[in-house]
């Protein structure tokens, strides 16, 4: 190659680079030099090279979508199914829940998923964690608090724009409310809510998380009517998932509290011949 054919060359790459960048293709842009002297070194047909940079393209593309989704889902950090310790909770089947999480179907046709247990006991992780699943399969999910959610659309209705603030929500394939009993009882709230739960009925789904049964629930609606139809909406096409089990912290607490005991009552040999009894006895019963 002569210089100025040199010259040429160098100037289409960085015209070229200018474009994909202006095209917003920055997979491309990056890497569309190093797979171009492949494609010349190997004698690939155009096609190929072509499909290799669409491919890596696509594949970014997904990878922003995905990272903009978990943001938008405002999970709880930290909070996966492999972090999830199930025999901590044997009224829960894994395989259950691992089919909730890999499986989007349900999202498909709107069913919801109902986790009902004492504080402490795992609902806000697991619920978390079956969205973390699905947000990594694309899906778009948004966690809340049930309050905090109820309070923004109280005020949407105050401002007359519930329906269009419902719409927005409906982009998401789950909207998980963290703590349904913790709504306080009041007609307007709770009216809100009913709206919320009849405007996804069959369409979008929910997941709940409570820690009253459907029976207290009257006292989270207004009034045993509009209790009783939004639990009918709610479990038509419903998974419900009972953690029937005592704070999770609080067995850990204790487990590790009857731990610390035994490691100190079992370290006396080695202890005690270098320490005196009194300072032993008093070790082992703080
Ligand atoms: P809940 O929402 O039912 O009140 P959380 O999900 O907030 O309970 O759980 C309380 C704490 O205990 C969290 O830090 C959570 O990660 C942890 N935890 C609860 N259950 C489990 C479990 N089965 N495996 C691992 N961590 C758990
Ligand atoms: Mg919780």
């Amino acid at each position: 190659m002569n210089d100025s054919a040199k010259e040429n060359t160098r100037i289409d790459s960085l015209g070229l680079t200018l474009m994909f960048s202006e095209l917003r293709m920055p997979a491309i842009k990056n890497t569309w030099e190093k797979f171009a002297e492949q494609a010349d070194r190997e004698g690939w047909p155009a096609g190929r090279l072509l499909w290799v940079l669409a491919e890596l393209e696509l594949a970014e593309r997904g990878r922003r979508r995905i990272q903009r989704h978990l943001k938008e889902a405002h999970l709880i950090a930290g909070k996966s199914l492999s972090s999830f310790d199930f025999s901590a909770v044997p009224t829960i089947s894994p395989s259950r829940v691992r089919a909730l999480a890999s499986n989007d179907s349900w999202l498909k046709g709107g069913h919801n998923v109902i986790i009902f247990g004492p504080p402490g006991a795992g609902k806000s992780h697991l619920a978390s964690a079956i969205g973390l699943a699905l947000v990594e399969q694309g899906k778009r999910v948004m966690f809340t608090r049930t309050t905090d959610l109820v309070q923004k659309l109280q005020m949407a209705h105050r401002e007359l724009r519930l329906e269009s603030v419902l719409e927005k929500l409906n982009r998401y394939d789950l909207l998980i409310l963290d703590d349904l009993a913790y709504v306080r009882k009041d007609r307007d709230e709770t009216r809100v809510l009913f709206e919320l739960i009849s405007n996804r009925y069959e369409s979008r789904s929910l997941l709940i998380t409570a820690n009253q049964p459907f029976e207290e629930w009257k006292n989270v609606f207004p009034d045993e009517n509009t209790a009783v139809a939004a639990v009918d909406r709610l479990v038509h096409h419903c998974v419900i998932l009972e953690m029937n089990v005592e704070s999770y912290r609080l067995r850990h607490a204790m487990k590790k509290k009857k731990e610390e005991g035994k490691k100190k009552r079992g370290r006396p040999a080695k202890y005690a011949t270098e320490n005196n009894s009194e300072g032993l006895t008093s070790k082992t019963e703080d």
